[in-house]
C-alpha cells in the first residue's frame, strides 16, 4: 500500500485539463493507495466554503467517492486556499490538517508544510501572511458578502502578481537556514512541501546526519506527485496529453 502527496494544483473552473489529470492519476493509483495528502493551493483562490466552483464539486465528488472506498484524505491549506474550511472538508469525505502535519513517510519520520512559510526573506508576504492568517481577520472577511469577497480577492491577487515580478529569484524560494531550523524543531529527517514550484529531491545534512527536502511541483503543464510505501519515496511527473 503506498501513501500519495500533490500540491499545487490550482484548480480552477478554466483550466478542466488539470482536474482531468488528477482524476486520471488518481484511477491509475487507488487500487493500491490507503492515504492520499493535497499540500495545498488545490485550488488557484478560495474565497469562502460558500463560494459556486464546478472544479470544488467536481472534486469533492471524486474524492468523496475514493473515501467511501477506504482511502483516507488530508487537506492542508496554502497561501491561495488557506479559506478553505471544514464544511468543503466534509463534502470531500476529507479531513482538514494544520501545518506542520507530522507523520512516518517511508518509515522515517516526516512534516509536511505548504511551503511559504519557509520563504522568510519575503518580507511582504510574510507580514501579509500574518494579517491574514489571523482567525479574527478571517472571521470578518468570511462575514462580508460574496460579490465583496470576489473583489477583495481579485485585487490582492493582482498586488501579488505585481510584487512577485519585482522580486528576485531567491527570495521566492524558501530560506536555506529556515529548512534547517524547521526541521530540527520538528525532529523529522524528511520535509514534503510544494509552494515554490520547483520540484526537487534535496539531499541535505543537518547536525551530520542526512535529510531530505521533498518539493513537489505545481500542476501547469504535467502532474507532480510523491508516491511512498513503507520502504521508499519517489517524486513522479507526468505530461498532460489530450485531457
Ligand atoms: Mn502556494
Amino acid at each position: 500500500m503506498a501513501n500519495l502527496f500533490a500540491s499545487d494544483l490550482h484548480l480552477e473552473d478554466q483550466r478542466p485539463d488539470i482536474l482531468r489529470a488528477f482524476f486520471r492519476l488518481l484511477d491509475e493509483q487507488k487500487k493500491d493507495l490507503q492515504q492520499i495528502y493535497l499540500l495545498g493551493d488545490i485550488f488557484e483562490v478560495w474565497l469562502g466554503d460558500d463560494t459556486p466552483s464546478a472544479c470544488a464539486d467536481a472534486l469533492a465528488e471524486k474524492l468523496s467517492s475514493l473515501a467511501r472506498e477506504g482511502i483516507e484524505i488530508f487537506l492542508l491549506h496554502g497561501n491561495r486556499d488557506f479559506l478553505l474550511g471544514p464544511a468543503y472538508a466534509a463534502r470531500c469525505g476529507a479531513t482538514l490538517l494544520h501545518e506542520p502535519v507530522l507523520l512516518t513517510v517511508a518509515d522515517r519520520p516526516a512534516a509536511l508544510l505548504h511551503g511559504d512559510s519557509l520563504c522568510t526573506l519575503d518580507t511582504d508576504y510574510m507580514a501579509f501572511r500574518k494579517m491574514v492568517r489571523d482567525p479574527k481577520w478571517i472571521e470578518q472577511f468570511l462575514a462580508k458578502p460574496l460579490s465583496e469577497r470576489i473583489a477583495i480577492g481579485r485585487s490582492l491577487r493582482e498586488q501579488s502578481r505585481q510584487s512577485a515580478q519585482q522580486k528576485q529569484e531567491y527570495i521566492m524560494d524558501v530560506t536555506p537556514e529556515e529548512v534547517l531550523a524547521t526541521m530540527r524543531e520538528l525532529k523529522v529527517e524528511l520535509l514534503i512541501h510544494g509552494h515554490t514550484h520547483r520540484p526537487a529531491v534535496h539531499d541535505l545534512v543537518l547536525d551530520g546526519k542526512a535529510v531530505q527536502r521533498l518539493v513537489l511541483g505545481d500542476w501547469h503543464t504535467q502532474g507532480w506527485y510523491l508516491l511512498a510505501d513503507d520502504n521508499n519515496i519517489l517524486l513522479k511527473s507526468f505530461p498532460f496529453c489530450g485531457e
